[in-house]
């Protein structure tokens, strides 16, 4: 009898009885309560603490920000709003989640390359920050503030000339679709001024998905760094500066968690040097799955079980159509395997299987040749690290299988 080693995420779900918890309820139960398979569960405590853990580490005076685009459903984000500084939207549609939580609108802020005049219209009469990232958004602005009457809130968002190294998804240094070039950025100062805008803040995101804290320390150094060159060309003191986030989270074996106390060290010593440069100005960063991925498994029921020349594939209902990233199509080179149980199985012995989908194409995997408890039609296939970038990013229309449900407990 051989037993599997646990991911690290695994560990933030008590078992009683053999049965994996989430949000207090074992899985067997919550899968009645849901009434249907697969879904994603998010635990409302896990998202809690990670932000209690956070505030525990970061300097006081940094905001935090939650970037609606990891995970925007609803309920988990009015969740989060009575935890977090402010929201991160990328669109017109996550702007709306963002007002309807109650956040102030100025505290919500809009970034994202090619915000069509309808969204920036919805942004500047709602009072929402919007970052621009071009200067055909800057002249959007001024003509849409002119037609509303309404003074525009901007900051913008800068492509900068550097990158958070080893970073998962790079979002910054070299030629990028996001934001204005860092040696632009004085020339787009000067054009807002004589557009008759107030440039409010600046918003330098370098990268995503780093577990490396010495990365991100020297990220921020830079950031900090380019920030204050730039502010010396700004026509008005800056209110805000977004340095951006890029904490990331363990997936794949051999990953170690992030460690945020050094992070939070260094931004301690920054900030007074930052406060007294740029007087009142607040210093915010922004995560994503930082604050939810780890707070979410998907749930899949087995729905076969086959052997073929040897090897056991576990078949479920749940698939890449609601779980592109663990299926490995979703920014990865080599496809891993994300942490995978049998939730109502979790002490038994284990077995070399894959687990795939029902969609038809070999794509549709969740796990390939993994040791998991043997496994039966019916049992609960549960996937780890999958609050982020879950059901949002994942084609829910192909093959034309139904949409899977989403719980917060
Ligand atoms: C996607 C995105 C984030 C969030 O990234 P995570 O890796 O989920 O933390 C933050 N800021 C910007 C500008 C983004 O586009």
């Amino acid at each position: 009898m051989s037993t599997k080693p646990v991911h690290a995420a695994q560990t933030l779900y008590p078992v009683a009885g053999g049965c994996l918890q989430v949000g207090g309820i074992p899985l067997t139960r919550l899968a009645q309560r849901v009434g249907s398979t697969p879904f994603y569960a998010y635990d409302r405590r896990l998202v809690s603490e990670r932000v209690a853990h956070l505030r525990a580490h970061l300097p006081a005076d940094l905001e935090l920000h939650y970037s609606i685009k990891a995970n925007p459903m609803p309920a988990l984000v009015q969740h989060l709003a009575g935890l977090v500084d402010g929201l991160d939207v990328a669109s017109g549609g996550e702007l709306k989640v963002a007002l309807d939580t109650g956040m102030a609108p100025e505290r919500i802020s809009f970034a994202g390359p090619g915000k069509s005049d309808a969204e920036l219209a919805c942004a500047v009469a709602a009072g929402a920050c919007v970052h621009a990232e071009s200067e055909r958004e800057i002249r959007a602005l001024a003509r849409i503030g002119e037609q509303l009457g309404i003074a525009p809130l901007l900051a913008l968002r800068i492509n900068p000339d550097f990158e958070l190294k080893g970073s998962g998804m790079r979002m910054g240094g070299g030629a990028k679709q996001f934001g204005i070039d860092a040696e632009e950025a004085p020339h787009m100062l000067a054009l807002a001024a004589q557009l008759g805008l107030t440039v409010d803040g600046l918003h330098i995101f370098s990268g995503s998905q780093s577990l490396k804290a010495e990365a991100i320390v020297e990220a921020q150094a830079q950031t900090i760094e380019l920030a204050l060159r730039l502010a010396g060309a700004a026509r008005a003191p800056l209110r805000t500066l977004n340095i951006g986030g890029g904490f990331g989270i363990p997936y794949f074996p051999g990953e170690a968690a992030l460690d945020i106390a050094p992070i939070g060290a260094r931004l301690q010593e920054a900030l007074p040097r930052v406060q007294a440069a740029l007087p009142g100005v607040q210093v915010a960063i922004e995560l994503g799955r930082y604050l939810v991925g780890e707070a979410g498994v998907y749930v899949a029921r087995v729905v076969d079980r086959k052997v073929s020349r040897g090897q056991v594939f576990l078949v479920t209902d749940g698939g890449l159509h609601h779980h592109l990233a663990a299926s490995g199509n979703f920014g990865q080179v080599i496809r891993k395997n994300y942490p995978v149980a049998i939730g109502n199985r979790m002490n038994e012995s284990v077995e070399p299987v894959s687990v795939v989908g029902p969609l038809c194409t070999p794509l549709d995997l969740l796990a390939e040749r993994m040791e998991l408890p043997r496994a039966e039609v019916g049992d609960l296939v549960v996937v780890f690290q999958s609050g982020a970038y879950g059901k949002s990013a994942s084609p829910a229309a192909f093959l034309s299988h139904p949409d899977v449900v989403e719980v917060l407990v």
